[in-house]
């Protein structure tokens, strides 16, 4: 089937309101944007969870992949701002396939690929995150169609448990794991000197996010490091965040990670709620409106096994 460039349009145009209820963002490609933020260290958005990156005169390093074709993208932009110097290493927030999917552009040009143990059990277990199998069905896979086909996946030959770092040319690097949040194998990877943190899918910019439950995820231990993750940093620390609502930005400061708490904890109140006042689980979760005191985050999408209120009615209920 072809389509023409108006009819794709209008296609694309479908497909994006269809996205902006959408927990995450895999349908539409955007134009590539590579954001400074601070000494050597800067954000990579165009299909995915929000990339990471350093370059500096001694070294390169990278925070997740997004798809393949976006990876490649990436990777020459990294090459361009680094005089084609290789990878010193690759980390992993976690396994999802919006931002791991392209590490296999990075074969060959990474030195390492570092991840949390658990995140890397997750990427090597068939059947594939959902993500990709979302990614198969949508319009810009048919861009892609004239794109050379996806290489095979790289998975981490570094793994950890509770912190790992490394300096790459003057800046340090640190990897730590909070326990259980979005997934079981979430890393927050802090630039010590740059004083920037890339958080991965343990911030969602005022947008409802994904919870992995089947994945190890946990509602309320994910709203417990993202205060131990603040208390941990300076007042003045610039955080990356995974994703954002459609027009905010994809990074800012320890008073977004503390609302975020503040929205998962009255999630599970609000379940907890219902749960105590009788009301049954098919009630609970048809109830999509708005979360008091947190309009602005719009009105919850599907229930489904990774969505928010369906998860804490089962943490509530199962009380784990
Ligand atoms: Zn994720």
């Amino acid at each position: 089937m072809s389509l023409s460039r108006r009819d794709f349009l209008a296609a694309s145009a479908v497909t994006l309101g269809a996205f902006l209820a959408r927990p995450l963002d895999v349908l539409a490609s955007q134009q590539p944007v590579f954001t400074p933020i601070r000494r050597n260290v800067g954000t990579f958005t165009m299909r995915g969870g929000t990339v990471g990156w350093l370059v500096n005169p001694r070294g390169v390093a990278v925070v997740d992949t997004q798809f393949s074709a976006e990876a490649r993208v990436l990777l020459a932009g990294l090459r361009e701002r680094s005089r084609n110097r290789g990878v010193d290493v690759l980390l992993n927030t976690h396994h999802h396939g919006d931002h791991t999917a392209g590490n296999g552009v990075f074969r060959g040009v990474t030195r390492r690929v570092v991840a949390h143990g658990m995140a890397d059990q997750h990427m090597r277990r068939p059947p594939q995150p959902p993500q990709q199998a979302q990614q198969a069905q949508q319009p810009a896979a048919q861009q892609q169609a004239t794109q050379p086909p996806a290489p095979q996946p790289l998975y981490p030959d570094t793994t950890f448990t509770h912190i790992w770092s490394t300096g790459v040319g003057d800046e340090r690097i640190v990897a730590r794991h909070h326990g259980r949040g979005h997934t079981s194998g979430d890393a927050v990877i802090t630039f010590e000197r740059a004083n920037v943190v890339h958080m991965g899918d343990l911030a969602f910019h005022r947008r409802h996010p994904v919870v992995d439950r089947a994945a190890g995820a946990s509602m309320r231990n994910w709203a417990r490091q993202l205060e131990q993750v603040v208390n941990a940093h300076a007042r003045d620390t610039i955080y990356i965040f995974g994703h954002a609502r459609e027009g905010l930005p994809v990074t800012g400061s320890g008073a977004e990670l503390l609302q975020f708490r503040d929205y998962l904890g009255a999630v599970l109140a609000f379940v907890e709620r219902h749960v105590a006042a009788g009301r049954s689980r098919e009630e609970i979760l048809a109830m999509r409106a708005p979360l008091p005191g947190f309009e602005a985050w719009g009105p919850f999408g599907q229930a489904g096994p990774r969505d928010p209120i369906s998860v804490a009615y089962e943490e509530v209920t199962t009380g784990a």
